[in-house]
Parts: structure tokens; C-alpha cells; sequence
């Protein structure tokens, strides 16, 4: 049995992962357009056929923006738990589609079956309502897939230590986001225990949790004006080589078009 895992988008404008297997392929966050998000499964290689769920991590809109079409017209079925609904459905011009969403209600903390993969969902700090990670299981392959977190928690790392494959936040560089010229408040809540995880912090975290049976790690949802892909690589490249992790590859991940696809089994 293998695992396939394509990062069709990602970053502020809309993040959408689709994890799959054979028989089984599901996207974690709807934050593109339902059509652009279907072609870029195409795009990617992989089948829309075998889609049948959306996992939502969040409520917050570029995780959130083509789900309701996606449901409605496209069948998808929507998982999330009950504070992400609530919140997703009370935000402004929702109402009119909220009763016509029909909802699979997960606990965070408790998983659960979707085809042939397991689901867990894991609580992870951010500025939303019960916001989670997911980890992914077929047979002994476990993937993880952690966005939108304010810090690398023990219990983050906790979970996200024996996967074979991560999808993981490189937000902002410090420096870069410091020097940025954004309103100070705003650069406070980025940095904040509920914002999002710097290039720095995510280095630490894999440095600490890499290990040899970790083969792909994404780097995801990279700011536009605070990040550099080739500067997010070098931080998290170093602290891996460093902990003798580097047999581990890194792929980017792009806010316009889908990233590698790996495969694994
Ligand atoms: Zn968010
Ligand atoms: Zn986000």
C-alpha cells in the first residue's frame, strides 16, 4: 500500500494538501477555489475520482475558501470538529450556505477511520477556534501534516516524531519579518504563541524530531513578503545536516502551482 502527498497550494492566498491512497484521497484545507483546486490535483498527476473527503484544520479563510463548493457540487464530504464549524459558519456571508453544508463532526484528540487511512487529529496553537494538525496512517506509514502553529508544542512534536513524511509551517524569517514595515501589532501577533512558526523555530523542531526513517518534509505556507524559500531551506537544511538528518529531502511548496509529489510505501 502506498501513500501519495502533493501540496497543491500553499501560503497566505490558500492552502490545500491532498494525502492519499489507492483507494482512498482526501485534501486537508480547501483554501483555493474548488475549480483551481481540482485542477491542480490534475495537474499533479493524481486522480479527483478518488477524492472524497475535505479535513478541515481551521476556520480561518485561506484554509476554508473553496469548501462549500467543493461539498455541494463536487460531493466532498466535510470533516471538522465542532468549533471550526461554528466559527467557519458564523463569519460574515456564511448563513446562506452553512444549513446546506452537511458536516462529519470529529473530536481533536480522537481518531478516526476515512476509507483505508486512519485520522488523528492533534490540538495546535493558533489564533482560531480548536485549530488542529492531522496525522495520517496506512498500515505502518505515518504522514503528518501541521500548519498555522504559534509554536512547536511538546505535543506537536510528540506526534509529528514518527512520521515518514511532514508537511510543516516555515512561515517568516525573524529578521526578515522584523524588518518588514508591517504594523508592529501585527508583527507581535505573528510572532505570538497563537501566530505562525518562523523558519528558526521549525529548524529547531526538526532538528529535534528528524530521524532516520523521515524521508520528505515540505515546507509550507511561506510568507511572500516575510520569507525566502532559498533562506527557509538553509535554516532547516542546517539544523537537519547537523543532526546528521541529511539523508531527509526538503521540498517547497508554492502559493500558484502543486509541489513534488511524493510517494511513499
Ligand atoms: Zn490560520
Ligand atoms: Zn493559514
Amino acid at each position: 500500500m502506498a501513500l501519495t502527498i502533493c501540496v497543491l497550494g500553499s501560503g497566505s492566498s490558500g492552502n490545500s494538501t491532498y494525502v492519499g491512497t489507492e483507494a482512498t484521497g482526501v485534501l486537508v484545507d480547501a483554501g483555493l477555489s474548488a475549480r483551481e483546486t481540482l485542477r491542480r490535483v490534475e495537474a499533479a498527476g493524481l486522480s479527483t475520482s478518488r477524492l472524497s473527503a475535505v479535513l478541515v484544520t481551521h476556520e480561518h479563510g485561506d484554509h476554508t475558501a473553496g469548501l462549500s463548493v467543493l461539498h455541494r457540487r463536487h460531493k466532498l464530504s466535510l470533516y471538522a470538529n465542532s468549533g471550526t464549524i461554528d466559527n467557519y459558519v458564523k463569519a460574515k456571508n456564511r448563513e446562506e450556505v452553512a444549513d446546506s453544508l452537511k458536516w462529519n463532526v470529529f473530536q481533536t484528540g480522537a481518531p478516526f477511520e476515512l476509507g483505508d487511512l486512519r485520522v488523528d487529529p492533534f490540538s495546535v496553537p493558533h489564533d482560531a477556534l480548536d485549530p488542529v494538525g492531522f496525522i495520517f496512517t496506512c498500515q505502518s506509514i505515518k504522514i503528518g501534516v501541521v500548519t498555522d502553529m504559534g509554536m512547536a508544542t511538546t505535543l506537536i512534536r510528540e506526534r509529528l516524531r514518527h512520521c515518514r513524511v511532514l508537511v510543516v509551517e516555515a512561515n517568516h524569517d525573524l529578521h526578515m519579518l522584523k524588518n518588514s514595515g508591517r504594523p508592529w501589532s501585527l508583527i507581535q501577533r505573528i510572532l505570538s504563541r497563537q501566530g505562525h512558526l518562523s523558519n528558526e523555530a521549525l529548524a529547531d523542531m526538526l532538528g529535534e524530531i528528524g530521524h532516520t526513517g523521515m524521508t520528505d518534509v515540505f515546507l509550507a505556507h511561506l510568507s511572500r513578503d516575510c520569507n525566502d524559500p532559498a533562506l527557509a531551506e538553509k535554516h532547516v537544511r542546517k539544523a537537519l545536516d547537523k543532526q546528521g538528518h541529511s539523508h531527509i529531502r526538503l521540498h517547497l511548496t508554492y502559493p500558484d502551482k502543486p509541489s513534488f509529489t511524493v510517494q511513499v510505501d
